[in-house]
């Protein structure tokens, strides 16, 4: 069993100490990850340091879907990194999330892992990590306060967009009072709430509307699943994706997922390489983290992922046996 030990002083030390720091977001990352990391990465700049942010995908350019994050002039392809004297993943529970960069994570001689994962597996020399924080980005927060940054509002905005999307604006139970409480630090730092909700939640592709349309309409819903709780499921091969990235794909779960009849939703993306990944949400007594776990991925109690291999067929009736055991 990992703990999960969130050692302050200790990182405040490192980062008091380094005069160059690379922050790595995971692979296919969301806002709360690029954000995390963004914010952080402005907070140490601001204290003089040499910023490095990246993800460990060769070539790496920040999404459409996240080009409203600020800060994204610290973003350097993993190939174009320079050696710095310390590195921070963030939002990240595995080692193989780091992608190419897990090498550098491992092989650095200062490593802080900042995370909210259950699965957190351990990973980084000192860890910042509280499976209990509603996203990484309160993590990011309180250290930023740590290091006695003042809370400008780019970085205000870079820790609203890690909250709102990982806590459905709010809406999940991982929200907390605490939650709120920052939200409110945010709004009176002066972030442009309706203006970032606009661009992470409500701006997509005309293209992107019709494949979730198009997945929708092909999902299928099995009452009798998860022990009479219900599960409800869609996939998107390469030829359904109306010609767009792997990340267009993101936010279809978040409708199918409102499906009254199904404790469980999932839906099976097929990648660039043809290889699927799952994305599994639950409401309230299946944990699909220890789910996907079983299933060589990680992730939360409600909001969990794998990757598995090319033959979908066998991706659903993998999915089925596990959650029969849940
Ligand atoms: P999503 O379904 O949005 O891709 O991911 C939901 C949650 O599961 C996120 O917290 C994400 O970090 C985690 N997750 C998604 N895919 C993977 C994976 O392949 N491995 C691990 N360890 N976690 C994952
Ligand atoms: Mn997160």
């Amino acid at each position: 069993m990992i703990e999960f030990d969130q050692d302050w002083s200790g990182a405040v030390d490192l980062i008091t100490q380094a005069q160059s720091v690379l922050l790595i977001a995971h692979v296919s990352p969301d806002a709360d990850a690029l954000g995390s990391a963004l914010a952080i990465g402005l907070a140490l700049e601001s204290l003089g340091k040499k910023v490095q942010v990246s993800v460990g995908e060769p070539g790496f350019t920040v999404p459409e879907s996240l080009q409203v994050l600020p800060g994204k002039q610290l973003v350097v392809a993993p190939e174009d990194l320079t050696p710095v004297d310390l590195v921070i993943s963030c939002d990240t529970s595995s080692h193989e999330r780091l992608g190419v960069l897990e090498d550098t994570l491992v092989a650095a001689e200062h490593s802080i892992a900042i995370d909210h994962h259950p699965s957190f597996t351990g990973f980084g020399k000192l860890h910042l990590v509280d499976p209990d924080a509603a996203a990484t980005a309160e993590l990011a927060l309180e250290l930023i306060d740590l290091l006695k940054v003042d809370l400008t509002p780019e970085i205000a905005s870079a820790i609203y967009a890690g909250l709102a999307t990982d806590t459905g604006s709010f809406r999940y139970n991982s929200t907390t009072a605490y939650t709120l409480q920052i939200a409110s630090r945010l709004f009176e730092a002066g972030i442009d709430h309706a203006g970032l909700s606009l661009e992470l939640f409500d701006n997509e592709s005309f293209a992107a509307i019709q494949m979730l349309g198009d997945a929708i309409s092909r999902a299928v819903l099995s009452p009798e699943a998860v022990s009479g709780k219900g599960l409800v499921y869609t996939s998107i091969a390469l030829d359904q994706r109306y010609g767009l990235t792997e990340l267009a794909m993101e936010r279809v779960i978040d409708v199918l997922r409102r499906t009254a009849e199904a404790e469980v939703s999932a839906i099976f993306k097929q990648g660039d390489d043809g290889i699927w990944k799952g994305s599994l949400r639950s409401k309230t007594s299946v944990d699909v983290g220890a789910v996907a776990s079983e299933l060589g991925g990680g992730g939360h109690g409600h909001a969990a992922g794998y990757t598995g291999h090319a033959d979908l067929p066998l991706m659903i009736s993998e999915l089925q046996a596990a959650l029969a055991k849940a």
